[in-house]
């Protein structure tokens, strides 16, 4: 079987891209030889057509862009910064680096975000942010969330690590709030090792954003930037943070971006295959996608609603000496990539009941694109065999 954490290689016309770059060493995307146009500003001008989005700025990681979107929006030092309270490390990472102080909203069986939660907790805290992570590619109804936050003033920053390429209803994921922001490290949609990109429609907080990044004034060569005008009161009030994306990372991107929609249609396939394994097995609870949402699905998660925790460990080890590697979100200590909110221990404890219970039973697996359609049958058989044989009592 294949292996759970092995991407496919970087396609040949994005090493060819790399090695022209390398062959005349202009790596810093403001290093450009006359009438050049840099391969980073090309991504981001390729970015912002591909969601339909007036800006776009490339940047050094995934979570770069969360704490520079939140800065860029008008962040205060010690504003409350509502978000999932699944979601990964990095975002309430970024809250905290921006100096925001996260507040978590409970999520929903489905892995999205609790709107009435929502609700209670724009009421309960006054908050003027939301930091929504569409978290393992899940998209909540995003008409009925920006209802509530418009209608509360509330501005959403959309973390779509999981989500390039996706939309709900026809609107692509990062285009409903104010700003979208994407990650290009090496287990999302495309991948530069690390990377990222913040989009808007909004002149100002692109040029915050672009300053920010650190532009060292040369924001006029963008070809996806916000006007020269933008830039004129925030130019020099605005720090230098950077973390700019250089022209090796966007060269390989930029044949990717290319790819993305044939890449998510093998994606999915891989996910309706490992969903029709799945489905039917006592006790096992599939995630329910709605019909408005396209989603690009790079992982797949279950529950096992009726296990305790000792039940779900001889599961996740059972499936694991079989070449299966699932990844629970109930353990107490973070393992590798999945911590939880009560692990992240620079913000103020939080009872969240309801999220804590779907993840003491949530499972969750990575499908990259090396693993066949015949690795998907053999892994659902060896799921379904592991689950059925816990006796429950
Ligand atoms: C990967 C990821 C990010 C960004 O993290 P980087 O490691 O900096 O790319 C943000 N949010 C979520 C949910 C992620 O999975």
């Amino acid at each position: 079987m294949g292996s759970f954490t092995q991407q496919e290689p970087i396609p040949e016309a994005a090493i060819e891209a790399a090695i022209a770059v390398m062959r005349h060493g202009r790596l810093h995307r403001y290093n450009v030889a006359l009438g050049e146009i840099a391969e980073t500003v090309l991504l981001e001008q390729e970015f912002a057509q591909s969601c339909g989005a007036k800006y776009c700025l490339a940047v050094a990681s995934g979570g770069y862009p969360l704490s520079t979107a939140l800065r860029s929006c008008g962040l205060k030092h010690g504003d409350v910064v509502l978000t999932n309270a699944f979601t990964l490390a990095p975002v309430p990472g970024s809250i905290q680096g921006a100096g925001g102080q996260p507040v978590f909203v409970e999520i929903t069986k489905d892995l999205v975000l609790d709107l009435d939660d929502l609700q209670l907790k724009i009421q309960s805290t006054k908050a003027k942010f939301l930091m929504l992570s569409h978290m393992r590619g899940h998209l909540v109804d995003m008409d009925a969330l920006i209802k509530i936050t418009d209608k509360a003033g509330v501005q959403v920053i959309e973390d779509c690590a999981h989500t390039m390429g996706a939309n709900w209803n026809g609107v692509p994921s990062g285009r409903s709030g104010v700003v979208g922001c994407y990650s290009t490290q090496t287990f999302k949609h495309i991948n530069s090792g690390e990377g990222g990109f913040i989009i808007t429609d909004n002149a100002e907080i692109m040029a915050r954003a672009t300053i920010l990044s650190g532009s060292y004034m040369l924001y006029d060569s963008h070809l996806a930037g916000a006007p020269s005008d933008a830039f004129e009161n925030i130019r020099l009030d605005t720090p230098n943070c950077s973390g700019r994306m250089d022209n090796l990372r966007a060269a390989i991107l930029r044949p990717q971006l290319a790819e993305l929609p044939s890449q998510a249609r093998r994606w999915n396939k891989r996910y309706y295959a490992l969903e029709a394994g799945l489905s039917r097995i006592n006790n096992l609870r599939l995630i329910a996608r709605p019909k408005k949402e396209y989603f690009v699905a790079s992982s797949f998660q279950f529950c096992l609603p009726n296990f305790n925790e000792d039940q779900v460990r001889s599961v996740v080890a059972g499936c694991d000496a079989r070449g299966v590697q699932l990844k629970w979100f109930g353990a107490n200590t973070p393992v590798g990539f999945t911590s939880r909110h009560d692990s992240w221990r620079y913000v103020d404890a939080q009872n969240l009941p309801n999220t804590d219970a779907i993840l003491a039973v949530l499972l969750d697996m990575r499908i990259p694109l090396t693993l066949s359609m015949r690795d998907c049958e053999v892994i659902s058989l060896i799921i379904k065999e592991e689950v059925e044989s816990i006796k429950l009592c």
